[in-house]
């Protein structure tokens, strides 16, 4: 009997360790609930809950193919070698097939568990799934990982003009196994469930994932390029949460993104090749975090910059948690990350760079904060956007240049549509005084919303300083930007 041990690949089509396992024989599902492990992570209690109800839809799918999927709860992952061995025994499994996973701990587990099922002569296979290319396949000439995401992406397309990696058959129904499947949990204890209106904004399965990608691919994709950097129109596939969860694979994004650009993926029509680049950025952020581990042990990946003087200020980091800033964009901004587990990649820069650079606070706290409330959280993704953003890290925002908040939300939010939608006590206010309410004047200002918690001139100066007085760079590789 065949072992398929899904994680972060919720999905039957397309998924190539199911189609191994199922190729080689009768095959039996196993989903691990580990809360302790989650907690350490930070995962969402948003992201847990969609996690749950993709599992539920997964088990569903499979039980029509007669591919019993069994939930195990391992409080931690160091736990996960027995669990996993106990069951093999139980069944007489003899190869146990997942989907790599990358990340320190990810990687350990992975090892463990081989290591513990080698000794009782049951195998482990794993695939590459969640990526377009194999971290470690993608390297400079000298075989160093890219730094520089251009460059990166420059072998990306030489490659993809070689071969697309193709996308695997979903396998046939099996002869009916006799194991009954596990109920599978709709809560577990720690993780809050979140409100109706946030779960109807993700509803679970593959249907669902395929539905967004089509809709996006018929029409919004043409317009992607500049439609994506408006928060208040729906520009963007909004399939990160999918993706994160492995509901939907690259590799279908990339073929159905293709199907509607002629075949092409670095040329045609704008829209899909922009959105295609951004596919490339997931895959380089993930290449990132095998090639440089310390940035999955929260070190920054330039480490002149781990002597930064971040500002110890609880009651500012607060009110930026909090959408409280008196900055409205910062503040629509992070009222929608509270109230849908989602924020706009614009949105995520503007407010990124204004708590690491006019707030002077660690970029840690900030990732810390996303992850706990982002249903889309992805280890590399965020740590890479929040590194960016802060200039701590590869191919990051040169120092020096700051986005101004008030700049940023008459750009791209030119009438303030969004600004009223998460800001109601601002709806009042014209479409110019609604970007920067104070200047109004405080007399005149709208009852109810703070005052702008930091000078944004004079704390764009104080980061600079800090910045400037740094030792010098000691991360070798282009700098560029
Ligand atoms: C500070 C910060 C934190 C972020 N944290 C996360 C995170 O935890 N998880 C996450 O998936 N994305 C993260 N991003 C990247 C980006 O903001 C989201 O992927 C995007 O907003 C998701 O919306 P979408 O699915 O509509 O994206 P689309 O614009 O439709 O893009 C398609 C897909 O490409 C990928 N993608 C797009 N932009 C990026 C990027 N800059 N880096 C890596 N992948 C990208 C995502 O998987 C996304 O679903 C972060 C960005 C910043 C600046």
């Amino acid at each position: 009997m065949q072992l398929i041990w899904f994680r972060t690949d919720l999905r039957v089509h397309d998924n190539t360790a199911l189609a191994a396992a199922c190729a080689q024989g009768p095959t039996l599902a196993v989903w691990l609930v580990s809360p302790a492990q989650w907690h350490q992570h930070d995962d969402a209690p948003c992201k847990v809950d969609f996690w749950l109800r993709n599992v539920a839809a997964l088990s569903e799918q499979l039980a029509a193919k007669h591919i019993p999927l069994l939930v195990r709860t391992v409080d931690t992952w160091d736990k996960a070698p027995q669990a996993l061995l106990k069951l093999c025994q139980e069944h007489t499994i003899s190869t146990v097939h997942c989907n790599e996973e990358y990340g320190v701990n990810e990687s350990r587990r992975d090892v463990a568990v081989q290591q513990a099922l080698d000794k009782e002569g049951i195998a482990f296979s794993s695939y590459l799934d969640g990526l377009l290319f194999k971290p470690g396949s993608i390297l400079t000439k000298t075989g160093n990982y890219f730094q520089v995401f251009s460059q990166f992406r420059k072998v990306c397309y030489e490659r993809l003009h070689q071969s697309v990696p193709a996308v695997v058959r979903a396998p046939s129904a099996q002869a009916p196994l006799h194991v009954a499947r596990d109920e599978v949990p709709s809560h577990v204890q720690g993780f809050p469930t979140p409100s109706p209106q946030l779960q109807a904004l993700w509803p679970a399965g593959e249907d669902e994932a395929k539905r967004r990608l089509d809709h996006f691919v018929d029409e919004p994709i043409e317009y992607y390029n500049t439609e994506r950097d408006i928060p208040s129109r729906p520009g963007t596939s909004q399939l990160s949460a999918y993706l994160a969860a492995g509901v939907v694979s690259p590799r279908q994004c990339l073929h159905v993104a293709m199907t509607h650009n002629r075949g092409e993926f670095d040329s045609g029509n704008v829209g899909a090749v922009t959105w295609i680049n951004e596919l490339l950025w997931r895959e380089f952020y993930k290449h990132i975090l095998v090639g440089y581990p310390r940035v999955s042990m929260h070190r920054a990946f330039r480490s002149e910059t781990e002597a930064l003087a971040w500002r110890h200020a609880p009651k500012e980091l607060e009110a930026w948690q909090r959408g409280r800033t008196g900055i409205p964009i910062i503040d629509a901004a992070m009222r929608q990350l509270l109230e849908t587990g989602w924020m706009h990649n614009r949105l995520r820069m503007v407010v990124a760079m204004f708590l690491t650079k006019n707030l002077l606070i660690d970029w840690r706290e900030g990732e810390r904060f996303f992850m706990r409330h982002l249903i889309d959280g992805d280890l590399a993704a965020n740590n890479g956007g929040w590194q960016w953003s802060a200039s701590t890290g590869t191919d990051a925002a040169p120092y020096f240049r700051i986005f101004n908040p008030h700049s940023q939300s008459s750009r791209f939010d030119e009438h303030g549509v969004f600004l009223k939608q998460w800001l109601p006590e601002l709806a009042d206010l014209n479409s110019k005084e609604i970007h920067n309410p104070a200047s109004a004047g405080g007399l005149f200002g709208p009852a109810g919303y703070p005052q702008p918690i930091v000078d944004l001139g004079k704390s764009r100066e104080r980061a600079l300083t800090a910045f400037k007085n740094l030792p010098q760079r000691q991360v070798s590789g282009g700098h560029h930007g």
